[in-house]
């Protein structure tokens, strides 16, 4: 089985379809939430989200946009893009964000996916401690997780004592690339697929992910997308100026 995951999308539809002609071939697809908010596509995010794909939870921005959730945790340059959002929107769009399921799931044995964390789907999960203990008290050998836009992850391996982080190592910036992890019997992972529309990692290009289970391959990738396109939607639909210029500098 061949899993793409997919993670914060935020109305980003150049990166997304970028990354879907970039990706290997896939059987299924995960998607960790926030398919909006913050970028000018979110109707056309949703609708190409559910052409690939039926395995969703849901994120901050699209509890938000739904009315799920209040404003009251987003920065103003936030809740406004939750606010022009939701005029784009149409009521089916509405309907399914709003329908969509809080984290954890499972859905392919030994893979639970989560917006932020397992306990928590709004919790920002960067730091080692937090994510060593979460390890710990699993039995599920692979959680994917979003929110943070950082790429990456943690590992466990409880019986050895033995602790993590993972960081891929990439060499060029203007090309794709992929850093490839070998899934280890006994090891327990925390893998972030990293941002498709809005990466926060320092790095610009577009991020996705793919998991092979009989291979037990974890592949992160990195392809370079057209950001001007995206920038020019932002500032043509009269968003923030930073959400725009905030694609070129991966942060
Ligand atoms: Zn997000």
């Amino acid at each position: 089985m061949r899993i793409l995951v997919l993670s914060d999308i935020h109305a980003n539809l150049e990166a997304l379809e970028t990354c879907l002609a970039a990706a290997p071939p896939f059987d299924r697809v995960f998607n960790l939430g926030d398919l909006v908010g913050y970028g000018a596509n979110p109707g056309e995010v949703i609708d190409r989200s559910r052409e690939i794909g039926t395995v969703f939870v849901r994120g901050n921005h699209d509890k938000a946009c739904a009315g799920v959730s209040s404003l009251e945790d987003f920065n103003p340059i936030a809740a406004l893009a939750v606010r022009w959002t939701q005029k784009q929107l149409t009521p089916e769009h509405m309907e399914f964000l709003r329908a969509l399921p809080k984290g954890p799931i499972e859905p392919e044995p030994g893979i639970q996916c989560v917006h932020g964390s397992v306990s928590d789907e709004d919790h920002y999960l960067l730091n080692g401690y937090e994510a060593f203990k979460i390890l710990e008290s699993t039995e599920i050998p692979i959680t994917v997780f979003g929110h943070t836009h950082v790429q990456g992850g943690f590992r466990g391996d409880p019986a050895n004592d033995n602790w993590g982080t993972i960081t891929p190592d990439y060499r060029t910036r203007p090309r794709a690339e992929e850093h490839t992890l070998k899934l280890l019997k006994g090891v327990r992972y925390l893998l972030n697929p990293g941002s498709v529309g809005q990466p926060r990692d320092g790095d610009p290009r577009a991020a996705f992910a793919l998991v092979d289970t009989d291979a037990a391959i974890f592949t992160f990738h990195r392809i370079p997308y057209d950001i001007a396109a995206a920038q020019k939607k932002i500032r043509d639909a009269g968003l923030p100026d930073r959400l725009a210029a905030r694609l070129a500098e991966g942060h």
